[in-house]
Order: structure tokens, then sequence, then C-alpha cells
């Protein structure tokens, strides 16, 4: 518990209309299937985009097409660490369709999954302040140097957008970027500036905190990680606060790509990846959604819009 006195807990809140609240609360199957999450390039083909015709997105052949496949190592992943969305069976008859790298199960509302437009909105510094036309949107944080500007041009193909907020006196406020003229991506301040002034930090806590407590159009925080790294105290009190306040979270393993094993006991990102799962599942009811990702590849970027679009639709439905 120590590592929560940075980030002190909240009252526990609950969105009532959160998915994940659903999501959290699916039972937990008890039989251990034994799937394999990351594989071949031809499974992961046949894994995405055979079956039913309403999960195909109808960009599928050009994902197919511009996926990159960096050497992976197989992950196999027991069913109960799946995360399975509403609405969704899975038996041994109907096998689920697993997003490559991740724990994410396909459900029937993968679909619209492209960016076809993205434009800078504006730059808010408080909850009341951001756009109010009720529109699902996605929270991107992470500490700062993480990724996140780079993750977030690559999922909207773009080389400068996220250079918007990096501008003096945007980096402290919450910036809304409108994808196809019908949601959010929102790019929200990096933490754990080693520089930043003791006050500056508490202030910047309690203005997200605001902001992940009360925006109710959020439909999921994705916290970024860097997989190329051990799990830092600050990302585990960030992850595990999420998580007792019960606030929707995928976390966004990045910088994947780093494969090279550092000399003084540095893991591959795989086990970065499992080592931080372990540290904070005592924090979650179920089981959080997670994708690994690289800017540099691209490996993650399908699949985050897929799952993007997964929740956007069940909540736009709910
Ligand atoms: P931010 O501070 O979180 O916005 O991080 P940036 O996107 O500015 O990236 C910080 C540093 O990490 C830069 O030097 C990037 O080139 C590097 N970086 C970002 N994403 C990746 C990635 O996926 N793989 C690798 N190898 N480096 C990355």
């Amino acid at each position: 518990m120590a590592f929560l006195t940075h980030f002190p807990v909240a009252p526990i809140h609950h969105h009532s209309s959160s998915l994940f609240t659903r999501f959290f609360l699916s039972p937990k199957p008890k039989t251990l299937l034994v799937l394999s999450a990351l594989s071949s390039p031809e499974s992961v083909a046949t894994s995405h985009f055979s079956s039913t015709s309403t999960i195909i997105p109808s960009s599928s052949p050009e994902i197919l097409q511009e996926i990159s496949l960096p050497e992976e190592t197989p992950l196999r992943i027991a069913q109960e660490k799946l995360f399975i969305p509403p609405e969704t069976e899975i038996s041994s008859e109907k096998p689920p369709r697993i997003l490559r790298g991740s724990n994410i199960v396909l459900s029937k509302y993968a679909r619209d999954a492209q960016v076809i437009s993205a434009d800078f909105v504006k730059s808010s510094v408080e909850t009341e302040a951001c756009p109010s036309d009720g529109s699902p949107e996605f929270a991107l944080v992470g500490r700062s140097n993480v990724g996140k500007s780079s993750l977030l041009n690559s999922i909207v193909r773009r080389k400068k957008l996220a250079l918007t907020s990096k501008k003096p006196g945007k980096t402290q406020c919450i910036n809304h970027f409108r994808i196809n003229d019908s949601w959010y991506l929102v790019d929200l301040p990096g933490y754990g500036y080693a520089s930043a002034p003791h006050e500056l930090r508490r202030d910047w806590n309690k203005f997200t905190k605001d902001y992940f407590l009360n925006r109710s159009t959020l439909v999921s925080v994705f916290l970024l990680i860097d997989a190329s790294i051990p799990a830092k105290k600050i990302d585990l009190e960030y992850a595990s606060w999420l998580g007792q306040n019960k606030v929707p979270m995928t976390i966004i393993f990045t910088k994947c790509d780093k494969r090279k094993k550092k000399k003084n006991g540095g893991k591959h990102p795989e086990e970065n990846v499992q080592d931080f799962q372990e540290l904070i599942s005592e924090y979650f009811e179920g089981v959080p959604p997670w994708i690994m990702t690289s800017s540099i590849t691209n490996q993650g970027r399908d699949e985050i819009l897929l799952h993007m679009s997964q929740l956007r639709n069940y909540w736009l439905k709910h």
C-alpha cells in the first residue's frame, strides 16, 4: 500500500452507465482454456477476420495488408485472464477471437474502426469546459516520455497532430481531438515529470482526477505503460487508483519493439507486461483489457482502434 501515498484513494465512485461495471461483473469462467494471443501471421488473420461478417470491419482487407508483423514471442493466455466484452459468448464450439498482442476478445460491437478524419478541437483547463456534445471519448494518459504523442500520431496516422497539445501552455490541459466527427481522443497531461514542482503535481492530480471521476462521456481511460522497462512506482499508483475508483481502464503497453535484453537483468516486453498485471491485479474486480503496441512498427494500432470501436459502439447502445 506504500505506493498509494502519493495518489490518495478517493471514495469509490460508480459510473452507473459504465460498460466496464458490467465487464467486471461478468462471471469468471471456471475452466482453464489456453489460447494464443500472439500467433503466426496466418492464424492472426484467421482469428481476426473469420466467421461472422458483422464483426469484420469494412477496412479488413486494408488492415490485413498494413499490419506489420514483427517477430513475436507467443504469449499464452488463460481464459480467466481474457477481457470478454458483454454479450460475447465463448465456448469450445465458439472459440474467442482475440486481438493480436492483447487479452481482448473481439465482440459483435467491433466495427467502424478506421480513422478518416482527426481534428484538434480545444484545450480545456477543467472538466466543465470540455466539449459538451455528448460524444463518447477515450483519454490517453501516461508518464512523461512513455510515447503518448507518438502513439496518438500513430493512431490517427499523422506526424504532427499531437504536437498541438505539446505547445507551451497546452501540456497541462485536457486536449480534445475529434475523430470521424463522431468521437474524441483526449490527450491528458503526462505525469511524473521529475522536475515538476510539488505544488504543480498536486494541482495536476486534482485536476485530472476530477476529469476521471466526473466526465460522463469517458468510455475508457487508456493508461500507457512503457513495456521496455520494469514497472515504475508512479505507474502502479496510477493504475491502482483507477482500479480502486472503478474508472474504466485499458492498459496500453508502449515501446514493445524494444526487445533487446539489457545486461543488468532487464526483461523482455512480454515479461514486463506480465509483471505489471500481477502487480495491479489486486486492485481490479475483473481483468483489465491490455494491448501491446509500438509506434515504430505500428504494432497494436489496428487492435486499439478495434477495441475502441467495440467499447464505443456498446456504450452508444446502452
Ligand atoms: P510522450 O512524452 O509520452 O508524448 O512521448 P513521445 O511520444 O514524445 O516519445 C518519447 C520518446 O520515446 C521519443 O524519443 C520517441 O521517439 C520514443 N518512442 C515513442 N514511442 C516509441 C516506440 O513505440 N518504440 C520506441 N522504440 N521508441 C518510442
